[in-house]
């Protein structure tokens, strides 16, 4: 007996491939994955069904008729449900249709009505011994709904083109175009029946293209990838999936041979992976283990925690024979401190580098989320002043002893909120200094403050200069003497109106680019101070080594003299050698007049503090120098 089913069992050879292909890797639990493998699933058994139908009208002398009718109905039904899951991967990225109801709500109406009606219709069946294929009412409803879904597919990659990836909007519209040539052509020649190959030809351009489980991998360790981490968090996040995760933290830099360091990773990978978890590669040689197999949240915490314990033992040992790693570890039992990859990125680069030496793990709660939001929040308005100009400068008038006025101010940065509020330097500057922003806010400050100067006219008024504060990052920047050249000669200030304050600190790299900078603004007529002298990072070999003419005495330790005996001792020794280096001083922090009687006794030069004015906003510093150095 002849059956015209060849095309057919290539199209099922071709699906039996694919399955095994597909099935052979661990999947991500991506959204489209899950969709591709139904995909799969739904067009095999369209294909089995073809070839039953095709079977059962053969032999429809031994089979009842109902089984004949039946069978190629369900095939005509299959075929229709093989459009629908095209159409639903199709739009499988797209988050907002996968979540709107009223849309889902219509799509599988639709279905259903096309199910009810092939069902019901009549069907006919040709078999003239050669060729076999099924006819009538039903079928032409099929050609109907089917290519409602494949159509909708079609447009829906234009409509949104702009939220797939390119490679995404190529394979689909090349499958659906095969499915419609393959269903005309079918449409036109029943006895040709191509629908069943076409499709599974379209599923072999979309498995190239896009779900070879592969390209979810990482080249080296065939652990998922770091791109993979992205998205399958990201869907985790969009679907409010509780997860627990380990982030294993291997110091980026082993100084290993490539070869030596891949043998480590893929031996560690192997490692890892036996806990069951969901293995990722981070950046570097990090990696990160996701629970979230189980349905109840408890449940991976517990099994997250147990894993941990052996793991931390494990890495304690050596790698590759010998190599002993110091590896790190943060845990988060609760995937939900962040909100969003980048949020949960955000928290894993801010603390894998702040383990002390004993330390080999952190659990990391809702309190490290929340400080990555504030964090996130503090750049965003810092960005969002730099661009809409409110950063504004405060100054702070500094009185001289010996002249009994105020012969300078120091700038003071502030952020103006978009509420009127004034932020003050505490809660951005250390923000500013760890994203860089800190330049451009420095650079700000000094423009207006060199504005202030000439505009206001302040060495009319009796302030000789005014203090400018720098930041570590400046002062490592090669370009920066040059820039601050230029401002002052485009605002037309006379460079020995500005005293720059520099700080000691232990963050210094470069310390050649700084001496460079200052030697270079001196040459012009600059001047340095130090600023926070007696906050623990600075000492007197810095006083020495560094070109500065005033060194300003921190709040602190100012506080420190009036409440403590020996300290009062040290600082009185101290501002006697700095004064025979030749250097002057001032005096931060004074706030009551007592401070101030004890403070001019012990030799100070300047005194800043609230007892003479807070930071005044330039108005306000203007009316009150006017009115106290007149
Ligand atoms: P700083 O440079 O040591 O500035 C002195 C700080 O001490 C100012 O705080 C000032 O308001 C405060 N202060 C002065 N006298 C008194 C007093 O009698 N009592 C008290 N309680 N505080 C007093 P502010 O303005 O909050 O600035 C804090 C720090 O932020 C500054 O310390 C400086 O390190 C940094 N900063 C401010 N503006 C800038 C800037 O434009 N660039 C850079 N790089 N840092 C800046
Ligand atoms: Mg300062
Ligand atoms: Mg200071």
């Amino acid at each position: 007996m002849l059956y015209n089913i060849d095309m057919q069992v290539c199209g099922l050879i071709f699906d039996l491939v694919l399955i095994f292909f597909v099935i052979r890797h661990e999947s991500v639990g991506l959204y489209s994955e899950k969709i591709f493998k139904q995909c799969l699933f739904v067009y095999s058994c369209c294909i089995i069904l073809d070839i039953a139908s095709i079977i059962a009208i053969k032999n429809d002398h031994v089979v009842s008729p109902f089984v004949v009718t039946a069978a190629c109905k369900l095939y005509l039904i299959s075929l229709m449900l093989s459009a629908l899951y095209g159409f639903l991967y199709s739009y499988s990225d797209i988050k907002h249709l996968r979540d709107n109801l009223t849309f889902k709500k219509i799509v599988y109406t639709v279905a259903l009505l096309g199910g009810i009606v092939i069902a019901i219709l009549p069907i006919s069946t040709f078999d003239n011994g050669g060729e076999v294929y099924s006819y009538g009412p039903s079928a032409v409803a099929t050609y109907f709904f089917a290519p409602l879904f494949i159509v909708g597919a079609f447009v829906l990659t234009f409509i949104y083109g702009s939220q797939m990836n390119i490679h995404k909007r190529r394979a689909i519209r090349a499958w659906m175009s095969l499915e419609i040539i393959a269903a005309l052509i079918q449409f036109m020649l029943p006895e040709l029946l191509l629908v069943g190959f076409g499709s599974s030809l379209g599923l072999f351009i979309l498995y190239a293209e896009l779900e070879n489980p592969e390209r979810y991998l990482d080249k080296v360790t065939g652990c998922f990838s770091y791109d993979t981490f992205n998205m399958y968090l990201t869907q985790e996040f969009s679907e409010l999936k509780r997860f627990s995760s380990i982030i294993i933290c291997n110091s980026a830099d082993w100084k290993r041979s490539e070869e030596e360091e891949n043998s480590i990773l893929v031996e560690m990978t192997e490692y890892l992976h036996s806990f069951g978890a969901k293995l990722f590669r981070l950046q570097g040689n990090d990696f990160v283990l996701v629970y979230d197999n189980q349905g109840e949240h408890e449940m991976n915490e517990i099994e997250s925690a147990v894993n941990l314990d052996v793991m931390r033992l494990r890495f304690k040992q050596a790698w590759n024979g010998d190599i002993l790693l110091n590896t790190k570890f943060l845990y988060i039992p609760d995937g939900h401190i962040a909100t969003t990859f980048d949020e949960y990125m955000d928290i894993y680069s801010r603390y894998k580098d702040t383990f002390t030496n004993a330390e080999d793990m952190k659990t990391l709660d809702d309190q490290a989320g929340q400080s990555i939001r504030e964090y996130r929040q503090i750049v965003l308005e810092i960005k969002d002043a730099l661009s809409s100009d409110r950063v504004e400068v405060f100054y702070q008038p500094i009185y001289s002893i010996s002249t009994e006025k105020f012969v300078s101010a120091e700038a003071l940065a502030r952020i103006r909120g978009k509420d009127g509020k004034l932020v003050m330097p505490g809660k951005f500057i250390p923000v500013a200094e760890e994203t860089g922003l800190i330049e451009q806010i420095g650079e700000r400050v000094f423009e207006k403050t060199c504005k202030c100067i000439t505009e206001d006219k302040l060495k009319e008024k009796g302030i000789d200069y005014v203090e400018v504060n720098l930041s570590v990052s400046q002062c490592e920047n090669p370009h920066l003497s040059a820039k601050y050249d230029d401002i002052m000669k485009k605002l037309g200030v006379s460079p020995s109106e500005v005293n720059l304050e520099i700080t000691e600190s232990s963050t210094l790299n470069q310390r050649s680019i700084l001496l460079e900078n200052m030697n270079k603004l001196m040459n012009l007529g600059c001047n340095f101070s130090l600023d926070d002298f007696g906050t623990g990072e600075s000492n007197l070999n810095y006083i020495m080594d560094m070109p500065v003419k005033i060194v300003k005495f921190d709040r602190g330790m100012v506080q420190e003299y009036f409440t403590n005996e020996k300290a009062r001792v040290v600082i009185t020794a101290t501002v006697n050698m700095i004064k025979e280096l030749g250097l002057q001083t001032v005096a931060e922090g004074i706030e009551t007049s007592e401070q101030f009687e004890e403070i001019r006794e012990l030799g100070i030069d300047y005194i800043q503090g609230f007892y003479f004015s807070k930071p005044l906003e330039k108005n306000e510093f203007i009316r009150f120098i006017n009115e106290k150095n007149s």
